[in-house]
């Protein structure tokens, strides 16, 4: 195994799949499957959900930015729920923990409480984001993958790498195997915000990009194979 523990990032477009808005069921069984045959092989798993399937702070419009940012942060809460029950449908122990407090959903997100679970061998599923308005779920994910002092964030996109530009859109985009986190700040790269790639360069946290589509992804990058875009 490459990594002991990792933290996986799934955007909320990823989890829409084909549907393109809201949570694809089907989406989430596989991507449980996936998270299922990591932890069977000894990995920690934490994971951080994105909400842009739903709804997204700054496509708020007339709404406040920060009362559209809790929106978006309830938003990333439906999809830490699917993605729990799909994970407890295959019998895969898994909990939900919030930034901000929804009694009755979740449990409240304590830095302790999370590291014992991982300990204990659940996945544990991060909802609310950071909890705050104005950042992003990337930047939860840089913010809890040094919390929970995991090696490497994997990022499961909808895209199988980064590229210089959307290589739907221009046939020349340059696809990258390795990257620097300056890499990303110089050449503009889409792959995070700066906030969560200044977060993770800080601490050390690597970056791994690669499909949430691709059969036995996540299998494959835990094994070391290169399938995506290795940033650090
Ligand atoms: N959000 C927030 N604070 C956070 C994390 C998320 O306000 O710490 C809000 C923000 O409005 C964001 C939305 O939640 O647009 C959904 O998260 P994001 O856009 O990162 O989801 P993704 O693009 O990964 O699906």
């Amino acid at each position: 195994m490459k990594y002991k523990r990792v933290l996986i990032k799934l955007s909320g477009e990823a989890l829409a799949g084909e549907d393109k808005f809201g949570v694809n069921p089907d989406v989430t069984l596989k991507t449980a499957k996936q998270i299922k045959e990591i932890r069977a092989n000894g990995v920690d798993v934490a994971i951080v959900v994105g909400g842009g399937n739903f709804f997204r702070g700054r496509t708020g419009g007339s709404i406040d930015r920060a009362t559209a940012d809790y929106m978006g942060m309830l938003a990333t809460v439906m999809n830490a729920l699917a993605l729990q029950d799909s994970l407890l449908s295959i019998g895969c122990e898994a909990k939900v923990m919030t930034a901000i407090e929804i009694r009755d959903m979740a449990e409240g997100y304590s830095r302790r409480k999370a590291l014992d679970y991982l300990k204990e061998g659940k996945v544990v599923i991060f909802g609310g984001g950071t909890g705050s308005p104005f950042f992003s779920t990337d930047t939860t994910a840089a913010l809890r993958a040094a919390e929970m002092d995991a090696e490497v964030i994997l990022m499961a996109k909808a895209i199988d790498a980064v590229y210089s530009a959307d290589p739907k859109l221009d046939p020349s985009a340059v696809r990258y195997e390795h990257l620097t986190y300056m890499d990303i700040v110089e050449k503009d790269l889409k792959v995070m915000d700066l906030t969560a790639a200044t977060l993770c360069k800080d601490n050390s946290i690597k970056l791994y990009v690669f499909a949430l589509a691709e059969e036995g992804g996540l299998m494959k990058v835990i094994n070391g194979e290169n399938i995506g875009t290795l940033v650090e």
